[in-house]
């Protein structure tokens, strides 16, 4: 198996020009807040609204949204990394979704290669399990009361209460 879908992802987002980086607020545990501080993220980029997360301009632009790309690609927040995949909690069950194709071009390559579907999964599986030990329940109440739609149930699996990737 080639790499070739990753080529065709990396091309599909940059002439999305971040769609999902628009009033994104992706939230921050406290361990990834560490990690972007130990970074280059300065603590006027984050706020907190009923959970820690990151500020958007005024525009809708995530702050770390710059020409097209993402600053802090390598260190970005745990949904950034589990896109076009999203979440909900239920008691002690993490239900997953994907969004659909008519809001992210990328799920139509998940879907043609099954490969890039498998990788992508297991990535947004384990950093969406993290973040989600790594909050509390009633930050994880605010983060889920905001509505998503256009968006399908893929799976369910058990939620930890509290762990490291
Ligand atoms: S993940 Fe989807 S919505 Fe986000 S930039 Fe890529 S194609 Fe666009
Ligand atoms: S941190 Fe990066 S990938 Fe996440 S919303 Fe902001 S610009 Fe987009």
């Amino acid at each position: 198996m080639t790499d070739d879908w990753l080529l065709r992802a990396e091309t599909i987002c940059l002439q999305c020009d971040g769609h999902c980086c628009h009033e994104a607020h992706p939230p921050i545990s406290g361990h990834c807040h560490e990690r972007l501080l130990g970074g280059r993220i300065p603590a006027e980029y984050f706020e907190t609204n009923g959970y820690n997360r990151l500020r958007c301009r005024p525009d809708g632009t995530c702050i770390c949204w710059n020409e097209g790309k993402c600053l802090i690609h390598d260190i970005k927040p745990e949904t950034c990394r589990a896109g076009p995949f999203t979440f909900d909690v239920k008691g002690d069950v993490i239900e997953i979704f994907l969004k659909f194709e008519s809001i992210c071009p990328l799920v139509r390559l998940l879907k043609e290669v099954p490969a890039a579907y498998e990788t992508q999964y297991s990535v947004a599986v384990r950093n969406i399990t993290h973040l989600v030990s790594n909050l509390t329940d009633n930050e994880l109440a605010v983060i889920c009361s905001i509505d998503e739609p256009d968006t399908w149930k893929v799976a369910e699996i058990p939620r930890q209460r509290s762990g490291h990737p």
